[in-house]
């Protein structure tokens, strides 16, 4: 490896860890990327693990279009760059889309799975309408109300969870029983309000009696879902629970091996935590919690302001 690789590659670790003032010789992490001729897209979370480690860059599995697994060098792959303002949302449309259209062969996710047919749902509350008629599934038959999901259409920060429960199930709003006023203070506690947010679950109709989804479920559910990420274009999602994050992230790996670090959803940073009616039962987790949630914060932070020369 040549010395401007090694330097890229550490200035790089630089970003991930959220060190976007790192300065030399009064250049930014940007700038000197620039200079080395890789682009800095987005100065990423710092650590919230054992001590001195960083959070790695997870790739999500269908971005295995290059070697080394780097999500950098997928996005450059995928010509997400070449002349985009905003390649991250770039990639989140095309990516998405691909997912949509199932052109993504080998994947087994469900989520990767989903039939194309949504692209004509072009705004949230089309959508939302689309899905109070759904009757994909047989959920559908036993639930009250759908619920779509509610918040900002454009927030740039979007909670995913499981599927509604008995309190959502009522009123048709995702995350209002006990574990969405737990939500609701966890956002807080990073300085975001709910109707600043996007709250939705992968599940649109609640599952009777709260039983785990079932993977057909989730197959005629999912286009709704990767339609919301492609409509909103959030610069995180953050993923509440085991069924949340191994649906998004195409994996069977438990929570404990999830949580820590940046993974990707068709581009957008991911970061997995406990869903808040898990820490309801199991308190010693708020602190886990916390970090992944401040991680996530980092990350918002990271790519909605950009550092400038000197500031
Ligand atoms: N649990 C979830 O996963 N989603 C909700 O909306 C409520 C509880």
């Amino acid at each position: 490896m040549d010395a401007n690789e090694q330097l890229r590659r550490y200035l790089e670790q630089r970003l991930d860890m959220g060190e976007t003032e790192l300065v030399l010789d009064s250049l930014t992490v940007d700038e000197t990327l620039r200079i080395l001729g890789a682009r800095a897209e987005v100065a990423g979370p710092k650590s919230s693990r054992a001590e001195g480690t960083a959070p790695r860059e997870v790739p999500a599995k269908p971005s295995s279009a290059t070697s080394s697994g780097d999500w950098r060098e997928t996005l450059r792959a995928s010509g997400a760059e070449s002349g985009s303002a905003d390649p991250a949302h770039d990639e989140v449309a095309s990516s998405a889309a691909s997912r949509i259209s199932g052109t993504q062969s080998g994947s087994t996710s469900p989520i990767a799975a989903s039939p194309s047919s949504l692209e004509s749902l072009t705004t949230i509350d089309l959508l939302a309408a689309h899905v109070a008629s759904c009757t994909r599934c047989p959920l559908y038959s036993t639930a009250t109300n759908a619920v779509p999901g509610e918040g900002n259409p454009h927030a740039d920060f979007m909670c995913v969870g499981e599927a509604p429960g008995a309190t959502e199930d009522q009123t048709g709003r995702p995350f209002i029983g006990a574990a969405g006023q737990l939500l609701t203070k966890i956002l807080a506690a990073i300085d975001l309000k709910r109707e600043d947010v996007f709250i939705c679950n992968v599940l649109k109709h609640r599952p009777p009696g709260n039983r785990n989804p079932r993977p057909e479920e989730v197959i005629a559910c999912s286009p709704y879902l990767v339609r919301q990420i492609e409509l909103i274009q959030p610069k995180v999602i953050l993923a509440l629970g085991t069924f949340a994050a191994q649906t998004l992230l195409d994996t069977k790996l438990p929570i404990s091996k999830l949580r820590g670090d940046v993974h990707r959803y068709c581009g957008v940073p991911l970061v997995v935590t406990y869903h808040p009616a898990a820490l309801l039962r199991n308190p010693s987790w708020k602190r886990p919690t916390w970090e992944d949630v401040q991680l996530a914060r980092r990350i918002l932070d990271s790519r909605t302001t950009r550092p400038s020369a000197g500031a």
